[in-house]
């Protein structure tokens, strides 16, 4: 289940009146499946004490999206400067906030600090002397290196950048004692798209057992334990969704059992980006030419700036054509963009219907991941995003680029400079 069949019906039919009045190519993304999968996210996890969701605002970083998850109750997951002031810019403060930046500098620190601070979460043991004003409350990021085989996105957590090593971790957090912290929270991510439930309850297990350890050898009782973000969806039709029910529930157990043993528990927190916006978009984008060559390609108008995730991980993404959804899939296309880069195609022999000029593509789960990864190479410039609301009305909420945007970054003050010549 990609795409729900809900989002489907509410959309291809207005889908041409949505190309011919604001243009194409657009993301649309979806308020109702949006609000749905929080519910019930927040239904599921009801049983775990204190739970909640920080959405990753890398995955769809536009305000009105920010807002949804706001309403909800959510909280955001930042890791940089510019995530912090969207999430500000929706009324997020303090708590409501997890900075988890990754190679962090002193002005990331001092914004951090701002406006009511947030909760950091550091990623390495020698950021704590650097970090300005040491807060009460502090995280850390665990890499569990060669304990946990990686998942199949992230790969192996020996090879990840992020976080502090097994051996670090009594050292981070007494370390931060002495800097003054006197709450603590503990952090880890070490899946991506993964769809495998359990992989998601042994992450849970992991970071329970070192909040146990750090315990153990410091005194320390967590306040939370953050598994990130990671849990997958099914881009190809015949893939199975995760089982949210079971991870929940088993999660919950494993909370339970700690909370009998040690008389406290810490909150469980998670960051799903991609499980809460994903399903919920979609890319919008018209057929323009068709060529038959070697193969035989469906050119359309938008390309992989506005959807990277083909290029850059081979990732599937399913196809409709408007008005031939019942169609007999009886030809075999590739799907491509404009740019110089033979990897800009949203299909590779793909059997899809046959395509006509002017026939409109609907590319599915662009709801995270997508606009937000976009780039500008080759001076080809992003698209716009609409929200479908609840009431079938539909919004603009970012209007596609336009050339002044991207000459933007030449107009600027000049500024000469002659080197010094070195010596000899
Ligand atoms: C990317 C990221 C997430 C979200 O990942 P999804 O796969 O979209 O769920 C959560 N936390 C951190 C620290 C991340 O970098």
């Amino acid at each position: 289940m990609p795409m729900s069949q809900s989002f489907k019906d509410r959309l291809f039919p207005i889908t041409e009146q949505l190309v011919e009045h604001y243009g194409s190519p657009f993301h649309i993304y979806d308020e109702v499946g949006i609000r749905e999968t929080g519910e019930n996210l927040k239904k599921l996890f009801s049983g775990v004490e204190g739970f909640r969701e920080y959405y990753a605002v890398k995955a769809l970083p536009n305000p009105s999206i920010l807002q949804l998850m706001f309403d909800m109750g959510f909280g955001f997951d930042c890791s940089s400067i510019g995530e912090l002031q969207l999430s500000r810019q929706v009324g997020a403060r303090g708590e409501e906030i997890m900075f988890t930046s990754n190679n962090t500098d002193q002005t990331e620190f001092r914004i951090a600090e701002e406006e009511g601070g947030c909760v950091l979460n550091l990623d390495d043991i020698s950021l704590i002397e650097k970090v300005p004003v040491f807060p009460e409350l502090i995280c850390f990021r665990y890499n569990p290196g060669p304990r946990r085989t990686g998942n199949v996105i992230i790969g192996n957590p020996v090879e990840a950048k992020y976080g502090l090593s097994h051996e670090q971790v009594i050292d981070a957090y007494r370390l931060a004692q002495q800097r003054g912290a006197k709450r603590f929270g503990l952090h880890t991510m070490v899946a991506s798209n993964e769809l495998d439930y359990t992989y998601m309850v042994e992450t849970a297990k992991m970071v329970l057992e070192i909040a146990e350890l750090v315990e153990s050898e410091l005194g320390i009782k967590f306040e939370f334990v953050n598994i990130g973000g990671g849990v997958g969806i099914p881009y190809e039709p015949d893939q199975e969704a995760l089982d949210i029910d079971s991870m929940a529930a088993e999660i919950e157990t494993l909370f339970s059992a700690f909370r009998e043993k040690h008389n406290y528990v810490p909150r469980m927190y998670m960051e799903s980006g991609r499980f809460m916006t994903g399903p919920h978009g979609c890319l919008v984008t018209s057929a323009i030419n068709h060529k038959n060559i070697y193969r035989n390609y469906i050119g359309v108008d938008a390309c992989m700036s506005a959807l990277m995730r083909p290029a850059l991980y081979g990732a599937y993404h399913h196809i409709d054509v408007i008005g031939k959804e019942a169609a007999a899939k009886d030809q075999i296309y590739d799907v491509a963009g404009s740019l110089c880069e033979n990897n800009d195609k949203f299909a590779v022999q793909r059997e899809l219907p046959k395509i006509d000029e002017g026939d409109i593509l609907v590319i599915h789960d662009t709801g995270a991941h997508g606009h937000a990864m976009g780039f500008q190479y080759n001076a080809k410039l992003r698209s716009k995003e609409l929200l479908l609301r609840a009431d079938g009305s539909v919004e603009l909420i970012r209007r596609e680029e336009t050339l002044d945007d991207y000459f933007a970054t030449l107009t600027f003050t000049e500024d000469q400079f002659s080197p010094k010549q070195s010596k000899g």
